[in-house]
């Protein structure tokens, strides 16, 4: 188990969100039944993530998080998987789980607002969804993830 799929419940989406950072192919459910949402889980061969202590107990592969803070939660995953990574990796849509692809300029250029165009003609690396067209390139928003997730890991250095 290299890199571990996950299946978040609707209690954890902002877990989801750091997962999908660091390149886990993480699914997210909402307003699916218990019963579904195991299947799904079984069916795609993917780790539960949730807080339903009753849901939890009867998941086959399940973290159960304990804390609502995010940064626990983090901490509870990786400690559970270790192989979890823990680094920013364009690898996964961020909003939709998609894989993301290099994007080459040219052809159907989709231009929402804030791509930094002037720093793209100088080298900048975009990334684009395949499944929902998001953007992605390394910037300020990445740095502060990055910067989130090594104040995470740097706590639980004994
Ligand atoms: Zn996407």
């Amino acid at each position: 188990m290299s890199n571990p799929r996950w299946l978040a419940d609707e209690m954890v989406g902002r877990l989801a969100r750091y997962l999908r950072f660091v390149g886990c192919d993480t699914a997210y459910v909402r307003g699916l039944l218990d019963d579904e949402v195991l299947a799904r889980a079984e069916r795609e061969d993917r780790i539960l993530l949730t807080r339903d202590r009753e849901l939890a107990r009867r998941a086959g592969r399940v973290v159960l998080l304990t804390s609502p803070r995010l940064a626990d939660q983090w901490k509870q995953v990786r400690s559970a998987v270790p192989t979890t990574p823990g680094a920013v990796a364009f690898v996964r849509c961020t909003v939709c789980n998609g894989l993301l692809v290099s994007y080459t300029a040219g052809g159907n250029r989709p231009d929402p607002d804030g791509v930094p165009w002037d720093r793209v003609a100088q080298g900048l690396r975009l990334y684009q969804c395949s499944e929902c067209g998001h953007l992605y390139w390394e910037g300020s928003h990445t740095a502060r993830v990055r910067q989130q997730i090594a104040n995470w890991s740097g706590e639980t250095r004994p």
